[in-house]
C-alpha cells in the first residue's frame, strides 16, 4: 500500500540537451524580459560574456562578481547595476555560488531567474537562499527565491574540472540519500533521489575515465537536476546540518565538504532508517556507507575533512555546534555520536 503522503511541489520548467542553451534567447522573450543581466563567477566570466552577446540586444550587462556563501554585499553591488543597466530578469550562468547570487537578487526586488547550470549542486531548482553577513549565515525558503526557468546543457558541463565534478556530484547524491529518510518524503521523491544517485553512479566513473565523455556528462546532469528536486522538495537532516556547520564555522570548501561526510552521515543514520535506504545500499553492494566510501576513494575523492585544512582541535567545537539546535533526523543527535562521525571524517576512516 501506497503511504499517506502530503507534499507542494516547486514549479520547474527545464530545458535539457545539448545546444539546450541555444535556447536561452527564447527563454528570456518568454518568461516576457528584454534585458538580462548575465550573473557569473569571476572565473567564468569569459563564457558569462560570450552567453550575453549570444542575446543580442536582449543582454543588460554581465556581472561577474559572485562568489561562494552569497556574501549580501556583492548582492548590493550586483542590484545596483542591475538597476543602472535597466534589467528586468537575470541570467545566472554557473554552479550555486553564481545561482546563490540570481536568487538574492530575486529574493529582493521579485526579478525572473533564468538559470544555466553548470555544476550539479542542484540549487537551480529549490526556492532555498543561504546567504552570509559578517560571517553569519542565514538561510530562507520563498516562492521568490526558486528560479523561473532552468537550461541544462551537457556539453556546458564539460569544462567543470573531473576533481570539481566528482565532489559536485557526491554533493547531489547527499541531497538524495537525506531525501530517502525525509520525513515528509514521498513515493514520487524517493523514486526520483534512487534514479539520481543511480545516475550519479554510472557516470562519475565514466566522467573520471574521460572527462569529456558527453553520455556521461548528460547522465550526471539528468541525476543532479532530481537530487536538486528532492533537495528542493522535502526535508533535511543530519548531513545538511552538519556540512552547513563545517562550511558555516570553519570555511570549509561546499561540495568537498559533503563528499567526505555522506558516508558517515549515512552511517550514522543507517541503523535507524534502514528500510528507507535499502535501495541506495543495493546500489552500492549492500552497505550503504563502506560502499559510498569505496566509490568516493575509487573516484579519488577527498576522503578526509583533515585534508580540507579543519585542525583536530576543531572537532569539538564543531560537534558543539551541531548539536546547539534540535531537528528532526531518522536517528536521535547524540552529541558523543555526531563527535565520533566528526573524528572518523576527519581521519578519513572506512565506516562500516
Ligand atoms: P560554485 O558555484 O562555487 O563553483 C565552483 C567553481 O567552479 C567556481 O569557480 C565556478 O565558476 C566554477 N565552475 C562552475 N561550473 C563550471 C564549469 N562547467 N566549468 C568550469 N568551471 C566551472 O560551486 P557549487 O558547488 O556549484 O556551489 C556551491 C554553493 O552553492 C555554496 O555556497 C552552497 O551553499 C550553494 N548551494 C545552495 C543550494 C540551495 O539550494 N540553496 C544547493 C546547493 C548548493
Amino acid at each position: 500500500m501506497i503511504e499517506a503522503f502530503s507534499v507542494t511541489l516547486n514549479p520547474a520548467r527545464i530545458i535539457f540537451g545539448r545546444g539546450a542553451v541555444d535556447r536561452l534567447a527564447s527563454e528570456v522573450a518568454r518568461i516576457g524580459a528584454r534585458r538580462a543581466l548575465v550573473l557569473s563567477t569571476p572565473f567564468q566570466k569569459a563564457d558569462a560574456e560570450r552567453l550575453a552577446s549570444s542575446l543580442g540586444k536582449a543582454a543588460a550587462g554581465v556581472f561577474a562578481e559572485a562568489v561562494m556563501h552569497t556574501p549580501i554585499c556583492v548582492t548590493e553591488r550586483a542590484l545596483a547595476l542591475f538597476e543602472a543597466a535597466g534589467a528586468d530578469c537575470v541570467v545566472s550562468f554557473g554552479g550555486g555560488s553564481t545561482i546563490g547570487l540570481g536568487k538574492a537578487i530575486a529574493w529582493r526586488n521579485d526579478t525572473p531567474q533564468i538559470v544555466v547550470a553548470t555544476t550539479y549542486a542542484g540549487s537551480e531548482v529549490t526556492p532555498i537562499l543561504g546567504e552570509t553577513t559578517d560571517g553569519l549565515k542565514t538561510t530562507r525558503r520563498d516562492h521568490r527565491i526558486l528560479p523561473e526557468a532552468v537550461i541544462y546543457d551537457p556539453d556546458l558541463t564539460v569544462s567543470l574540472p573531473v576533481g570539481m565534478s566528482v565532489s559536485s556530484g557526491l554533493n547531489a547524491m547527499a541531497h538524495a540519500v537525506e531525501a530517502l529518510y525525509a520525513q515528509d518524503r514521498n513515493p514520487v521523491s524517493s523514486w526520483q533521489a534512487i534514479e539520481g544517485i543511480g545516475a550519479l553512479k554510472k557516470a562519475l566513473p565514466r566522467i573520471v575515465a574521460k572527462a569529456e565523455d558527453i553520455d556521461a556528462r548528460s547522465l550526471a546532469l539528468y541525476g543532479s537536476w532530481l537530487c536538486g528536486t528532492v533537495l528542493g522538495t522535502v526535508g533535511m537532516a543530519l548531513h545538511h546540518k552538519l556540512c552547513h556547520t563545517l562550511g558555516g564555522s570553519f570555511d570549509l570548501p561546499h561540495a568537498e565538504t559533503h563528499a567526505i561526510l555522506l558516508p558517515h552521515s549515512a552511517a550514522y543514520n543507517a541503523p535507524a532508517a534502514e528500510e528507507a535506504l535499502r535501495p541506495a545500499a543495493d546500489l552500492f553492494g549492500g552497505s550503504l556507507s563502506g560502499g559510498l566510501h569505496d566509490f568516493a576513494s575509487s573516484l579519488g575523492a577527498p576522503l578526509a575533512l583533515r585534508d580540507l585544512g579543519l585542525a583536530e582541535s576543531d572537532l569539538d567545537r564543531a560537534a558543539d555546534l551541531a548539536v546547539e539546535n534540535p531537528y528532526w533526523n531518522p536517528r536521535p543527535i547524540e552529541h558523543d555520536g555526531i563527535r565520533a562521525l566528526l573524528q572518523d571524517a576527519w581521519e578519513g576512516t572506512r565506516p562500516s
